[in-house]
C-alpha cells in the first residue's frame, strides 16, 4: 500500500501540520511532555502518524532534535509494530466500560519492553459514557511510565472534562499546494510520471485528506500504470472529463462574457450534468481564490463568481443552462464599471455620460413614487421580491433574471418600471419573461399592469454592499461550508 509505504517516519515529513509538530518537538527536546494529548481534525490529516511519532520519540533514547531515530531497538520495534508497550485501541470497537477497566488495571504494571507505555486511542469520541468516567479517573492520575493519545474527527463529542485533561492540538486540512507537493514527492521516489494539473485533481478530490489523496494515487497507477495522462486520472476518479470547466472558470476570471456564454451553451448541448459541471467551475474558483488571497491580490471578483455560481440552482429544470448564464454574466459584469447607460431626460447629462453617482436621487424620474423615502423603498422591495417569488413557482429559471438585478422605478396605475443594471438581464425579461411578470405582477396588485423595463445604474451602496464579505460567507454556506482556510472543523 502506498499510504503506508510512504507514511511520515519523522516530524519533518508530516505535511502541512507544522503547528502541531514544532510544539511537540519543542517539548521532547525539553523533557516536557504531557501525560495526555487529545489530536482532533478530519480524517487523513495525519493525527495517527503523527501519534505513532510521538511515541517513538517518547521511547527513543536517542533523539535527533526531538525526532526519533528510528533506528535503535526500541524504534525498530515499534515501527515493526512489535511493541507491547504501545498500546493501540480502536475505541470503535472496543468502546464499552469494560474495555476501559481492563486498560486500567494493564497501566498499572511497568513497561515490559519500553522505557514507558503509550495508549493509542483512536476514534475516542466513540466511547460509553462509563467508559469515559474510567477513563476520566486515569487521565486525571496517570502513572508516571503511562501516556495516552486521544485522536478524533469529532472533538465536539468528547467530553469537556476529559478535554481540560488533555493538551489538545488541531489538525487542519491540509492545503492543496502543500498536498500536491507531497504526491509530487511519492511520483518521483516511485517513478511515476504524472504532470501537476492531475496531481491537483487528485488533491482537490481529497478535500484536505492527504490519506485520501495519496489513496486516490495509487488507484489511478494501478489502473492506468505509472504514466496516466490527465484524462485517465479524471476516468479513475470518475470525475466529469470536463476541461470546458477550467476554460470556463478562466474565461469569468478575463471577463470574458462571450466566450463564457458560448461556453456554457456548449456545455449543455453536449448534455452534461449542470449543476456538476457548475460545481466544478467553483472548485477552480476557489482554489484560484485561496491563491490570490495568499498572495494578497484583489479576491472581489472571484469572491462574486464563487457566490453567483454556487447560487445557481437546476433544480427544478436540470437541462436549462439559463441560471449558469445568468451567474457567469453577473459576475463578469458586476466587477466591470457599471454601464453608461441612465436617463438623460431626468438627470438633463447627455446620452452616455453616467454623471457622479453621489447625484443619483437628483435622477429619479419624475412622476415615479419617492425612492427617496426609506418606507417607499421598502415597500417596493418587498413588492419586487413577493414578485420574484412568484414567478420563481412558476418558472424559476425565469425568474432568476429579476433576483438582484434590478429595482422597482414607479409603480403607477398600469404600468410598472424596473430599471435593470445589466442589458442581458433586461433583455431577456424584455423578450423571454414578459408574460410571465405581467401575470403575476397583475395577480400580486389586483389589477392589470403592463412592464417596462430600462437600464439604470445600480446605486452605489448596493455595489458596496456586493462586494462585502457577506457574500463570502453565503458563497461558503451555498457551498457546504467548506471554509478554504485552516482549521476546517
Ligand atoms: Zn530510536
Amino acid at each position: 500500500m502506498l499510504y503506508g509505504k510512504w507514511r511520515p517516519q519523522g516530524f519533518e515529513e508530516v505535511v502541512g501540520q507544522e503547528h502541531v509538530v514544532s510544539t511537540l518537538r519543542n517539548a521532547l527536546i525539553s523533557d516536557q511532555v504531557a501525560h495526555a494529548y487529545l489530536f482532533s481534525g478530519p480524517r487523513g490529516t495525519g493525527k495517527t502518524t503523527t501519534a505513532r511519532i510521538l511515541a517513538r520519540a517518547i521511547n527513543c533514547a536517542n533523539l535527533k532534535e526531538g525526532d526519533p531515530c528510528n533506528q535503535c531497538p526500541t524504534c525498530t520495534a515499534i515501527r515493526q509494530g512489535a511493541a507491547l508497550d504501545l498500546i493501540e485501541m480502536d475505541a470503535a470497537s472496543n468502546r464499552g466500560i469494560d474495555d476501559i477497566r481492563e486498560l486500567r488495571e494493564r497501566i498499572a504494571f511497568a513497561p515490559s519492553d519500553l522505557t514507558k507505555k503509550v495508549y493509542l486511542l483512536d476514534e475516542v469520541h466513540m466511547l460509553t459514557d462509563g467508559a469515559w468516567n474510567a477513563l476520566l479517573k486515569t487521565l486525571e492520575e496517570p502513572p508516571p511510565h503511562a501516556y495516552f493519545i486521544l485522536a478524533t474527527t469529532d472533538l465536539h463529542k468528547v467530553p469537556p472534562t476529559v478535554v481540560s485533561r488533555c493538551q489538545r492540538f488541531d489538525f487542519h486540512r491540509v492545503m492543496l499546494d502543500a498536498m500536491i507537493g507531497r504526491l509530487g514527492f511519492i511520483c518521483e521516489q516511485e517513478g511515476f510520471a504524472i504532470n501537476g494539473g492531475s496531481l491537483g485533481v487528485i488533491a482537490r478530490q481529497a478535500r484536505g485528506g492527504l490519506r485520501d489523496a495519496i489513496t486516490l494515487l495509487e488507484q489511478v497507477t494501478s489502473r492506468f500504470g505509472p504514466n496516466p495522462t490527465e484524462g485517465d486520472v479524471l476516468a479513475a476518479l470518475g470525475l466529469l472529463q470536463d476541461h470546458r470547466s477550467i476554460q470556463l472558470a478562466e474565461a469569468i476570471m478575463g471577463k470574458d462574457l462571450p466566450g463564457a456564454l458560448d461556453l456554457v451553451r456548449d456545455v449543455a448541448d453536449s448534455g452534461v450534468d449542470l449543476a456538476k459541471f457548475t460545481r466544478a467551475v467553483v472548485d477552480t474558483l476557489r482554489d484560484e481564490l485561496a491563491r490570490s488571497a495568499q498572495e494578497g491580490g484583489d479576491v472581489r471578483g472571484l469572491v462574486l463568481a464563487i457566490s453567483e455560481l454556487a447560487r445557481a440552482d437546476f433544480r427544478m429544470d436540470p437541462a436549462n443552462p439559463v441560471p449558469l448564464e445568468v451567474a457567469c454574466a453577473t459576475a463578469i459584469l458586476g466587477e466591470t464599471a457599471a454601464p453608461a447607460v441612465t436617463r438623460p431626460a431626468a438627470t438633463g447629462a447627455p446620452a452616455g455620460q453616467p454623471g457622479p453617482r453621489a447625484q443619483r436621487p437628483a435622477r429619479r424620474p419624475s412622476g415615479g413614487s419617492d425612492r427617496s423615502e426609506d418606507s417607499a423603498a421598502s415597500t417596493e422591495q418587498k413588492f419586487l421580491r413577493e414578485l420574484y417569488n412568484r414567478c420563481s413557482m412558476v418558472d424559476i429559471t425565469k425568474a432568476a433574471f429579476l433576483n438582484g438585478s434590478c429595482e422597482v422605478l414607479s409603480i403607477e396605475d398600469d404600468v410598472i418600471r424596473l430599471g435593470f443594471y445589466f442589458s442581458f438581464h433586461k433583455d431577456k425579461i424584455d423578450r423571454d419573461c414578459r408574460p410571465l411578470v405581467e401575470e403575476q405582477a397583475a395577480a400580486l396588485l389586483g389589477r392589470p399592469v403592463r412592464l417596462e423595463v430600462e437600464l439604470v445604474e445600480r446605486r452605489p451602496q448596493n455595489r458596496k454592499s456586493a462586494s462585502k464579505g457577506g457574500h463570502l460567507a453565503e458563497a461558503a454556506r451555498a457551498m457546504g461550508a467548506t471554509p478554504v482556510g485552516k482549521d476546517g472543523e
